[in-house]
């Protein structure tokens, strides 16, 4: 019997066949305050869209088709008729992301059009001037303006607020603009305020798999089969993150907006129920360590501080395209003393011997290096940055050499005839990974 004043949150074992998803909402009464006119948004969590990135491994990166469509189900079937899926990704020209090419690449335009469910390019489509801490941002319409939200997001770990869940999945419903603001402003502080302006009705964690190391493919996704589902979007997430083995204090936001909203964020303020969550959890690591990347390419002699709270997930992605390119490149390459800045809190490190700065954000912090390489740019351009640390760290003629194959891979790449695989997706060659998931 469960303690009817206290958040309850259900934890479910998906086996792609039980109905996971419907049990874990059933066993929270998970949609007793819908109605079957409202208008329904689901915000799943898909962060990237590149075109051609059929190669890069949606594993605990973005929410699985399955668990979007399972819920899509479950609203069908509660007769709810308006449903959209509303996503704005991280729009980046030059890479080729933006959000309907991410709606085909994680399988959910499969889902729009089998089940007759409306698409929503947030980017696309108009934003309302809202304040969050007193701050002004843009959020989409379609959030603000939805009766019901559903948030779905991935089971994963961040590198910078330690988890992603339900509650930070809502910075996808802001403009680029404003996104980039939550980072230069304060990370933590902003996403526990834009969780007093959006209010999802229900939170579905995608835990089919959960990321280490996140929140980009750049981490190590794991198998979890793990539904988690909750009506309180704190106390999902105070699940969630217990179940990465990570105490919800630590978490800044969440502590922020327990302290907003006079809430408790010990353990013991929810009932859980279904799976418990000591035989469930698997603790991982949240930061990306990006010194390991380039050791287990064998690269050594190249560091990278954490580039802290204001490295906003434009740079995110340059860097990970950027080191990803470097390490497939150069494996066993010996340098020394290069150190890569990115974001706004980074200081170079006085005794590294080549410092490049790249984007905007790392040059201002760093006006007084003359001797740096500088990069500049907001997002910095990722071949612009990738060719300067190719010639500022490889011998002329292998620099020369490492750029023309790379610019003929990319094009080829872009051509569609060509599709490179980098050395961390070959573990993603394992059955428990099943791109099923995303079609
Ligand atoms: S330079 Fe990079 S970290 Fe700074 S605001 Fe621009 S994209 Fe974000």
């Amino acid at each position: 019997m469960l303690n009817q004043s206290s958040p309850t949150v259900a934890i479910t074992r998906y086996d792609g066949a039980s109905g996971a998803v419907a049990k874990a909402i059933e066993l929270i009464d998970g949609l007793k305050r819908i109605n079957k006119n409202d208008n329904v948004l689901i915000k799943p969590n898909v962060l990237w869209g590149a075109g051609g990135s059929k190669h890069i491994p949606r594993y605990g990166f973005i929410t699985t088709s399955r668990v979007v469509e399972e819920i899509v189900i479950t609203l069908r079937e509660m007769g709810c008729r308006k449903i959209s899926i509303g996503e704005g990704c991280t729009a980046n020209r030059e890479l080729g992301s933006d959000t309907l090419k991410g709606f085909a690449w994680s399988g959910l335009a499969r889902v729009a059009k089998q089940y007759d469910v409306k698409l929503i390019d947030f980017n696309a489509n108009p934003y309302v001037d809202a304040k969050v801490d007193g701050h002004s941002v843009e959020i989409a319409r379609a959030a603000l303006e939805a009766d019901f939200i559903v948030d779905v997001p991935v089971l994963k770990t961040h590198s910078m607020t330690r988890v992603s869940l339900g509650m930070k999945n809502l910075k996808g419903c802001l403009s680029m603009r404003s996104k980039k603001k939550f980072h230069k402003v304060n990370l933590n502080e902003m996403i526990a305020f834009l969780n007093t302006v959006i209010r999802p009705g229900l939170t579905v964690i995608d835990g089919i798999y959960a990321m280490e190391g996140g929140p980009t493919h750049m981490g190590r996704a794991h198998r979890m089969n793990l539904i988690v589902a909750g009506t309180d979007p704190l106390s999902a997430d105070m699940v969630g993150a217990s179940i990465l083995g990570i105490e919800p204090k630590t978490v800044g936001y969440m502590r922020r907006f327990a302290e907003i909203s006079e809430r408790s964020i010990e353990m013991d303020s929810i009932e859980v129920a279904g799976e418990k969550i000591e035989e469930v959890c698997k603790r991982l690591d949240w930061r990306l360590d990006y010194h390991s990347v380039f050791q287990a390419a064998g690269i050594e002699g190249i560091t990278m501080q954490f580039p802290g709270e204001g490295f906003c997930t434009n740079c995110v992605t340059c860097a990970d395209a950027l080191i990803g390119c470097y390490c497939k490149d150069n494996p066993g390459t010996s340098l020394e003393g290069v150190e890569l800045c990115f974001g706004p809190e980074v200081k170079a490190k006085k005794d590294s011997k080549k410092v490049i700065l790249i984007g905007d954000c790392a040059l201002r912090a760093n006006k007084g290096d003359v001797g740096a390489v500088r990069v500049g740019g907001c997002p910095p351009k990722v071949a612009s940055a990738y060719a300067s640390v190719v010639m500022n760290t490889l011998p002329p003629n292998r620099a020369k050499m490492v750029l023309s194959v790379r610019l003929a891979k990319g094009i080829l790449n872009k051509l569609g005839v060509y599709n490179e695989r980098f050395p961390r997706e070959f573990s993603y060659d394992l059955p428990e990974f099943d791109p099923r998931h995303f079609e």
